[in-house]
């Protein structure tokens, strides 16, 4: 039984499946500090998943697996386990767990509304309403959401 560092998911991909938005950069990017709730001090480094919070409140590791250790305070196997690069007697891992998928319920309470969003949109500019900058962004934000939801449930 081994922790199996080549199994570690890639650094970008484990930090945006736990909810962060990554700012732009190659290497360094920022991020919101889970840890004390700070919206932008988190620092990751993209080529070895190591984060450090820039606010001082002490988040700080080398790679995901401390930061998974730190977000759920698993000891060292447990989170090896959960992050599927833990192998027993030569087995490979279990994948770690798929995130839970958007519940079919919440998925159709978004598209009512989106819905409801565009044809209100459409009907304004039937009236003559010129469209904001802003409304065209809602409106590019409406389209997303729509096409995230077809391509969950695809
Ligand atoms: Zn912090």
């Amino acid at each position: 039984m081994s922790f199996d560092r080549s199994r570690l998911p890639d650094p970008r991909t484990y930090y945006e499946g736990q909810g962060l938005a990554l700012s732009k950069g190659k290497k360094w990017v920022t991020t919101s500090c889970v840890f004390h709730g700070g919206s932008d001090s988190m620092r990751i480094n993209l080529d070895s998943g190591a984060f450090s919070c820039m606010a001082g409140c002490g988040a700080s590791g080398g790679d995901v697996l401390g930061y998974h250790r730190a977000l759920h305070q698993d000891d060292f196997v447990s989170a090896c386990k959960s992050l599927g690069c833990w192998i027993e007697d030569g087995k490979t891992p279990t994948k770690p767990p798929r995130p839970t998928p958007l519940p079919a319920r919440d998925a159709l309470e978004i598209l009512a509304f989106e819905s409801l969003l565009v044809a209100g949109t459409a009907s304004s500019i039937g009236e003559g309403y010129q469209l904001t900058e802003q409304d065209k962004q809602r409106l590019l934000i409406a389209c997303g959401r729509i096409q995230q939801i077809h391509g969950t449930f695809l």
